[in-house]
């Protein structure tokens, strides 16, 4: 799949000739540096607490999202109301579709004559009453959470043309918690070498009480972290400012979430521009091809990733999964009990999950070495196929056919979001990688677009309107790929005007003027469209 590239210099420098405008690129303004944050995930050892602790975590995060919900319904409340603050009449939200955060204050948090000629006895939306036990740092700390929500949804309902939903919570939210200066937060950290248990511990400064004790007695509580030697080479200490405590479901564990700031300096290149597509498939986990200005795909332009002993898995369990879900159904239907059939098959879903997790993190990465690879030699960009109808999936019920394309959808999320970030890591700005609607992309011919073909059981395509015949995932991927880059060059429906392209997973806008090097790529295209000496 991968091969050594040698002999490429040549034929760049035929490329470079070839597409003058290459040389342009470089007066397009752009930021030299790619910063971003990066979360690394530590698990709490929760079996070294308590039953008492492990509740009091689950307490306190139920209580700080009941918190965060109560202040986005007051923003919510107030978003077109003005208000007098130090003596003018200012409107909660600025125009910048911020929040005025001090307003916020004053409309939800009594102040008491301590803090001196602000005293403020009485308040239209009282938290303190509502939530006795919260400190003022643990307010503060929900209402970023609130206010930082409310303002990316803002940001992103000004792009949109739709009218989107307001962000609500269903799950648990966690606030984030802040070391502070001096360890005044109401985060502290712990290291002690010498624990066999736990080297790495998080004290917090919670404010919820104790059943039996005094209200006033605030005992920190202490978790445990299973801080292993990977995470020692991943981050220092000192670089730890927040932290978030999330619990997950579905493996029943908590996590502590820590934010890194990084910065690597931006991906650019002067070689000739090519998109990579990469489809993601069931039988294959994911399959990649080069769409290059030369015009053809050479083998080091390919890449097939799959781990068969594990696909041979997944199709095994899935395969069990359904048998299982059969009899539970006709077992229902004759009023028999069932329950253990039940528990089997939330067992079998769990380990289900966990594989595809695995093969997935092992796809991402070996894309990852192979965008790597070609970067050298082209001006890359990826586009990676997106399902589109993901929310009507969601909704049909949860029948075994739907719920299983739902454990894939869920994998095609996890595997772009997984495959952004790390090539974010590498330099590559966002627009670079685009999630694109993968619809009618396995139907359609690569090469003319006819819709008049036969797919055979061994997985070849044949077109019958030009006699194109190729893989059937390589004829996806390629789809694909040319999908990103007839949307670049005509920009569909509503989006035309506003002259921006839609990435169908974050709903992020690129502006097209980034893709202004597509221009000799699209000269290629309209070039190579009858040319069958292509792949
Ligand atoms: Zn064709």
């Amino acid at each position: 799949m991968k091969k050594e590239e040698k002999n490429k210099p040549e034929e760049r420098k035929i490329d470079n000739k070839k597409y003058g405008k290459c040389e342009d690129i470089k007066s397009i303004p752009q930021t030299p540096l790619v910063t971003g944050f990066e979360t690394i995930r530590i698990r709490i050892k929760t079996e070294l607490m308590s039953v008492q602790e492990c509740e009091r975590l689950r307490r306190l995060t139920a209580r700080d999202t009941r918190i965060i919900q109560d202040y986005l319904r007051i923003i919510y409340h107030n978003e077109d109301r003005k208000f007098f603050y130090k003596g003018e009449l200012k409107p909660l939200i600025k125009t910048d579709g911020k929040v005025n955060k001090s307003l916020l204050d004053c409309l939800t948090l009594t102040t008491s004559s301590k803090s001196e000629n602000k005293i403020r006895s009485s308040v239209p939306h009282d938290l303190k009453k509502r939530y006795p036990h919260c400190s003022h740092d643990e307010f503060q700390e929900c209402r970023n959470k609130a206010t930082w929500v409310y303002e990316s949804w803002k940001a992103l309902q000004r792009t949109s043309d739709k009218e989107l939903s307001r962000p609500q919570f269903r799950k648990k939210t966690p606030r984030q918690l802040n070391k502070g200066i001096d360890g005044r937060g109401t985060l502290q950290v712990h290291y002690d070498p010498d624990n066999a248990e736990a080297k790495l511990w998080l004290k917090l400064r919670d404010s919820l009480d104790y059943k039996g004790e005094g209200k006033k007695k605030h005992p920190k509580l202490m978790l445990p972290l299973a801080y292993s030697t990977y995470h020692e080479k991943k981050f220092k200490l000192d670089d730890i400012k927040t932290v978030e405590l999330v619990y997950q479901s579905s493996k029943q564990q908590w996590w502590a979430h820590f934010k890194k700031p990084f910065s690597v300096p931006s991906y650019q290149s002067t070689n000739p521009p090519a998109v990579l597509g990469v489809d993601l498939g069931i039988k294959k986990t994911a399959v990649a091809v080069l769409l290059s200005s030369k015009g053809k795909v050479t083998m080091d332009e390919l890449c097939f990733i799959v781990n068969k002993e594990r696909q041979a898995k997944i199709f095994r369990l899935d395969k069990r999964i359904q048998s299982i879900q059969r009899e539970l159904e006709t077992r229902i239907m004759d009023g028999h009990p069932h329950n253990q059939l039940n528990v089997k098959l939330s067992q079998l879903r769990t380990r289900v999950r966990a594989v595809r997790e695995q093969e997935l993190g092992y796809a991402v990465n070996h894309l990852v070495d192979f965008i790597l690879q070609l970067k050298e030699r082209y001006n890359l960009f990826v586009s990676v196929g997106y399902p589109k109808d993901i929310q009507k999936n969601h909704q049909r019920g949860s029948g075994n056919k739907s719920l299983r394309r739902m454990l894939n959808m869920w994998c095609y999320r996890l595997f772009i979001t997984k495959l952004k970030h790390k090539l974010e890591r590498q330099g590559f700005e966002p627009y670079r990688v685009v999630a694109v609607g993968e619809k009618h992309t396995s139907k359609t011919c690569s090469r003319c677009f006819s819709k008049n073909i036969t797919r055979s059981s061994q997985g070849r395509f044949v077109c019958h309107q030009c006699n194109y015949e190729l893989n059937a995932d390589l004829n996806g991927a390629r789809n694909i790929a040319k999908r990103l880059i007839n949307y670049a060059l005509e920009p569909v429906g509503k989006f035309k005007e506003k002259n921006i392209l839609l990435d169908t997973l974050s709903g992020d806008f690129h502006d097209l003027k980034q893709y202004e090097r597509f221009a000799p790529l699209s000269q290629w295209l309209k070039y190579s469209s009858g040319d069958t000496s292509f792949l």
